[in-house]
């Protein structure tokens, strides 16, 4: 099923409709952090503390299909490669198809995909380069966001205006020299934050994925995270952006789809690209003439 929403291919849609009733009741955790801070090494550490609650997880790592992602997909199944029989774990990794956060519709369906097979948690881990963070919380309930000692990661999270997006923030590899520090900075720069009415107070916490220290009280962070969501209310909310969010990229996949296959064979279309290659017209007053031409529906009701 995800191979067929990754292909593109026209059955997926089908599939996705019978699904998605029997969506929307897994809890999303998004893990993101430049490459190397240990995010497989944790979510591998995450899924042991989940299981230990008898909870079924489900594992989106999304590719960054670039160059410098050096084999991020084999990478990961090494990883995780203990819970490879485990019957109440699924972990599988996705190109990004190039968008620019690393995160691509593609992923919300699969998420869609765990979530109707009974996955309690979903974890979707992208790697955050720039501005890419952003756009796990598109897809995320709660992101977790994983930086290392001693790198000014804390810097450039305020930089990239990562702070607002992340609910919990982990410090990993503890075990090195200045965790404490970036602790520190990091509550720091949560504390400077305004802080939201009956909202929730980011929490940062240190971790060291590889033996699993600090990881078990994580885990019950997402958790506790969950229920603080749940009983104020800000489930649904999360929710409602979350669809709103995805039914938009719907439209503008379906509309981009749509008109460029009306467009390729119009005879609007065919004037316009004379007109610009002749230099009669600029190519910005051409594809506004297009558009223009083309969406004439006429109806907001
Ligand atoms: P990712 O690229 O963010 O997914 O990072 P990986 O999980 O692949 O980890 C990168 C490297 O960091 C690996 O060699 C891990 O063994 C190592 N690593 C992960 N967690 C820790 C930790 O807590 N302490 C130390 N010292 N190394 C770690």
């Amino acid at each position: 099923m995800i191979r067929l929403i990754e292909d593109n291919d026209p059955s997926s849609f089908e599939l996705l409709k019978a699904l998605y009733p029997h969506s929307g009741k897994a809890f999303i955790i998004g893990i993101t952090g430049s490459p190397g801070v240990g995010k497989s090494t944790l979510i591998d550490a995450l899924i042991f503390e989940f299981r230990k609650l008898e909870m079924k997880v489900g594992v989106i790592a999304v590719d960054p299909t670039s160059p410098y992602s050096g084999g991020a997909i084999l990478g990961d199944r090494l990883r995780m490669q203990r819970h490879a029989t485990d019957d109440g774990v699924f972990i599988r990794s996705m190109a990004s198809r190039g968008q620019k956060g690393g995160l691509s519709r593609a992923t919300k369906d699969a998420a869609i995909v765990l979530d109707a097979m009974g996955h309690d948690i979903i974890i979707i881990e992208t790697v955050g380069a720039g501005q890419g963070e952003f756009d796990i919380a598109h897809l995320a309930h709660s992101t977790g966001i994983v930086s290392i000692p001693g790198t000014g990661d804390g810097i450039q999270a305020v930089k990239a205006g990562i702070l607002e997006t992340g609910d919990i923030f982990i410090v990993n590899k503890s075990d090195k020299p200045d965790a404490e520090a970036s602790v520190f900075q990091l509550d720091m720069m949560i504390g400077m934050r305004r802080p939201l009415e009956g909202g929730w107070t980011p929490k940062v916490l240190k971790t060291q994925a590889l033996d699993g220290t600090g990881v078990e009280i994580l885990a019950k962070t997402f958790l506790s995270h969950f229920d603080f969501m749940k009983k104020q209310g800000l489930m649904d909310q999360k929710r409602k952006k979350l669809e709103h969010l995805y039914f938009q990229s719907l439209l503008t996949d379906l509309t981009l789809e749509k008109i460029l296959l009306f467009m390729n064979d119009s005879k609007v279309f065919r004037e316009a690209l004379n007109n610009i290659e002749s230099r009669k017209t600029d190519p910005i007053t051409a594809a506004q003439h297009v558009v223009n031409k083309i969406c004439v529906l006429g109806s907001n009701d």
